[in-house]
């Protein structure tokens, strides 16, 4: 958290950015999860913001100079876009102002964001990440070869972000019930429809979750502050011991790898 729809709305708040120019920087807590260079970030003052891209789980402004601005939320943060007069709020750690009196604020209560400037092909983490998973690139055919490669249970190569970036906890559980198969099952022994309705189901649950402006929970707001609305349509998600929205019967829960999969023991197999 925040996932794929999440850091995507975020996105589309600020878009109105592309266009202006950065004209100051203040790093008041450096500690991310990997600490600021404040003295870096700074050579981003004086460039425009020629685009905002998105892969996986980053936000990537593309600068004037060629260079990035790569955000990631880690596990609580977000950005808000303020207009005009305003002041620190608690867990604010970096501003970045724009031209026309136009601020990003980053907020991250957990603190395990990454904010870097740099070149693309230097960027930390970028380069180890799989096709977006909303991208042409991320096919049905590229999941199923990945699925071959690996006797790990299917939800992790979901999560595995070198094999499709974006996809998190939430997302994977619910794509999951979405394509009838339960978490646990070991990856290589999926059919090839099996994949592929899995893949079907992973694109249509980001694309839902998009359009319900993401899922608000850990307090998740977008950069205009509006929240999303998704977790009121999780199917599985949150829901142990409720009952399946499918055949009646009851979710479980059940922890692998240290994350918590919600399922339904009747139709998932
Ligand atoms: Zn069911």
């Amino acid at each position: 958290m925040p996932e794929l729809p999440e850091v995507e709305v975020i996105r589309q708040s600020l878009t109105d950015s592309v266009g202006r120019r950065i004209v100051g920087v203040e790093v008041r807590e450096s500690r991310l999860r990997k600490p600021v260079d404040a003295m870096r970030l700074c050579s981003s003052i004086g460039q425009e913001i020629v685009g905002l891209d998105r892969k996986g789980k980053y936000l990537i402004a593309r600068l004037s100079d060629r260079r990035i601005l790569v955000l990631h939320f880690g596990m609580s943060g977000t950005v808000r876009l303020v207009k005009g007069a305003w002041a620190w709020d608690r867990h604010d750690h970096v501003q970045l102002v724009l031209d026309g009196d136009v601020r990003w604020v980053l907020n991250d209560p957990r603190r395990f964001g990454l904010l870097w400037v740099g070149s693309e092909s230097e960027a930390p983490e970028l380069s180890r990440l799989g096709p977006d998973a909303l991208s042409a690139e991320f096919t049905a055919p590229m999941l199923f070869a990945a699925t071959r490669r690996s006797k790990r249970a299917v939800k992790n190569v979901l999560l595995d972000q070198r094999v499709v970036a974006g996809v998190g906890n939430i997302y994977a559980n619910e794509a999951l019930f979405l394509a009838s198969i339960r978490p646990s099952r070991p990856a290589h022994r999926l059919s090839r429809p099996a994949v592929a309705r899995l893949h079907k189901a992973l694109c249509a649950t980001l694309r839902e979750a998009i359009a319900a402006g993401g899922s608000s929970i850990a307090d998740f707001r977008d950069g205009r502050g509006r929240t999303g609305y998704f977790q009121l349509q999780f199917r599985v998600y949150d829901r142990c011991g409720e009952p399946c929205l499918r055949c009646g019967g009851t979710i479980r829960r059940a922890v692998h790898a240290g994350r918590s999969s919600f399922y339904c023991p009747r139709c998932q197999h």
